[in-house]
């Protein structure tokens, strides 16, 4: 049994001001969700309006959606996440596909050493793909019926010698067609030099023509766009695709008479619709409405894009266990008595990004598994949660502690002497802040999304009398993290009202980036690229 009488020196009043302090910076009420969320659609605005808005709001020439009909085999390439991917997506034409994929690591060294030697590396790993694993030619594609969101420019197919492959690059690319983009900026820890404003295809083609590859990379797609062709093509539609996973982002459809800064360019004469890549991660980089903390500047500070991608710094996977650690790290130093550890911190505690969000993730999978959920999270049962009172306790919650205290002394590697049942508890209830915090934030996107497309209201009173509204999703929070998805369905439901959110069918995008690759190259060998 671990000791549970160490309290916080002599003065438990003290603890509990810093602790409720903190937790009432983490706290964000209905106005203050609502505030972000009208800021959200001023941001919109601009970014459809003009260049170079943090908010890039990029155009991306993919001009429909799937139905589920298309078929066709395709090579797909996948960079941005923790995982560099290589696939063949077999597309089966009646919303199901069969995907082969090999995973391979992507070293510090190549994320922030010459973009060369990544490009090469990139092309070494579908060369290794094809070799190990693709069956050797690809089929021709074709589409078995009409699709009624095509786009009106598709042609007869093109006789494809080479394997056509398509690219999700999950970063900031100014489009400029289906298969032509610049960088625009480096996010989630990648800094590779010689690569912003330099077209990503070409990069890639040239690394494919330096090793001798019969592979044409002939379409450029993020992976929220991905996300919500994968989502149309399995469930016959969609309107929004997210990631809340290392990064996060959105990918919505609209109207291309929206899309004022196209101009009378072609591709905004042709009217109709168009998917728009957000860029969210960038939303409020000025941080006039973003409730900044200390443990965020700090997190801010020393990431290697200060001032750069604030929203995404609140919200995803990279940064919520850094936030965590700060945290934490604080109440090891507080004074006049340290408030955790007695004081005593570890080396991996020490290090930067030395908390994953995956051990967040374990600490509040332990403390929830056998409770009711906790949905509707309507007085959220983390609040005020840090337990000055461990007395009062039931045996129930003790012995989700001690396992959330061997969690903690396993993963971060502290002495077990140093870490209380009161410890574990804070250790969780810091963990629920950061993460319900993030959830809450990533509802203002989505509210953000359905307002700006018509189909809400901020504030409610408004139904669509559309049945369902359909969002794809992808990322190991959304995926993993417990409760994220209710606590993000929960800031939704504030902000649209009951009645449209219950409208909102929230589904994985099953391999989206594969799956969304594959379809952009078809519609891209169908526009004869
Ligand atoms: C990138 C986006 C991407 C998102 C999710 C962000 O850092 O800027 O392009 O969609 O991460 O992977
Ligand atoms: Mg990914």
């Amino acid at each position: 049994m671990a000791p549970t009488s160490a309290l916080f020196g002599a003065s438990p009043d003290v603890a509990r001001r810093i602790l409720d302090d903190i937790e009432a910076q983490f706290r964000l009420s209905k106005d203050d969700l609502v505030r972000i969320t009208t800021q959200f659609l001023e941001d919109f605005a601009l970014g459809l309006s003009e260049y170079n808005h943090p908010m890039a709001m990029i155009p991306t020439f993919v001009t429909g959606v799937p139905n589920g009909s298309e078929t066709g085999t395709f090579l797909a390439l996948d960079l941005g996440g923790t995982n560099l991917r290589v696939c063949e997506v077999e597309l089966l034409g009646n919303h199901e596909f069969v995907l082969r994929q090999q995973k391979y690591k992507v070293s510090e060294a190549l994320k922030t050493g010459e973009a060369t030697t990544l490009f090469d590396y990139l092309a070494d790993s579908v060369d290794a793909f094809l070799t190990e694993f693709a069956s050797a030619v690809p089929s021709s594609p074709t589409t078995e019926q009409p699709n009624p969101f095509a786009s009106p420019s598709l042609t007869e197919l093109s006789p494809e010698p080479a394997v056509p492959l398509g690219l999700t690059f999950s970063f900031p690319v100014e489009q400029t067609a289906l298969n032509k983009g610049k960088i625009l900026t480096w996010t989630k820890g990648f800094a590779a030099k010689n690569a912003v404003g330099h077209d990503v295809v070409q990069l890639l083609q040239d690394a494919f023509n330096r090793k001798h590859l019969h592979v044409r990379c002939v379409a450029l797609v993020n992976d929220t766009v991905g996300a919500l062709l994968s989502r149309a093509y399995t469930s016959g539609g969609c309107l929004l695709g997210n990631i809340f996973g290392t990064g996060t982002n959105g990918a919505y459809v609209e109207r291309v008479e929206n899309i004022k800064k196209l101009g009378d360019s072609p591709a905004r004469q042709n009217g109709g619709y168009m998917i728009v890549n957000t860029e969210w991660g960038a939303f409020n980089n000025t941080r006039t409405v973003l409730p900044t903390t200390p443990f965020d500047n700090k997190v801010d500070r020393e990431s290697i894009n200060p001032r750069l991608q604030a929203y995404e710094k609140f919200i995803s996977g990279m940064y919520l266990g850094e936030i965590t650690r700060n945290i934490l790290l604080s109440l090891i130093d507080a004074a006049p008595k340290p408030l955790l550890f007695n004081g005593r911190s570890s080396q991996q505690l020490n290090a930067h990004y030395g908390l994953d969000t995956a051990i967040m993730s374990e600490v509040e999978e332990a403390w929830e598994t056998g409770r009711v959920p906790i949905v509707p999270v309507t007085v959220p049962d983390w609040q005020s949660a840090h337990f000055t009172d461990v007395d009062k306790l039931s045996p129930d919650d003790i012995a989700r502690l001690e396992r959330i205290r061997g969690i903690i002394i396993q993963r971060l590697g502290l002495d077990p002497a140093d870490v209380s049942i009161r410890d574990a508890a804070i250790v969780r209830w810091a963990s629920s802040l950061v993460a319900n915090r993030a959830a809450r934030l990533s509802g203002c996107a989505v509210a953000a999304v359905l307002v700006q497309t018509g189909r809400a209201k901020l504030g409610g009173g408004f139904a669509t009398d559309e049945e369902k509204l359909i969002v794809g999703v992808d990322g190991s929070l959304i995926q993993h993290y417990p409760n994220f998805n209710a606590r993000l369905r929960e800031s939704l439901r504030e902000l649209v009202g009951e009645e449209v959110e219950k409208k909102v069918d929230i589904g994985l995008a099953k391999d989206g980036s594969g799956v969304g690759a594959a379809l952009c190259a078809l519609q891209a060998i169908k526009q004869g690229h």
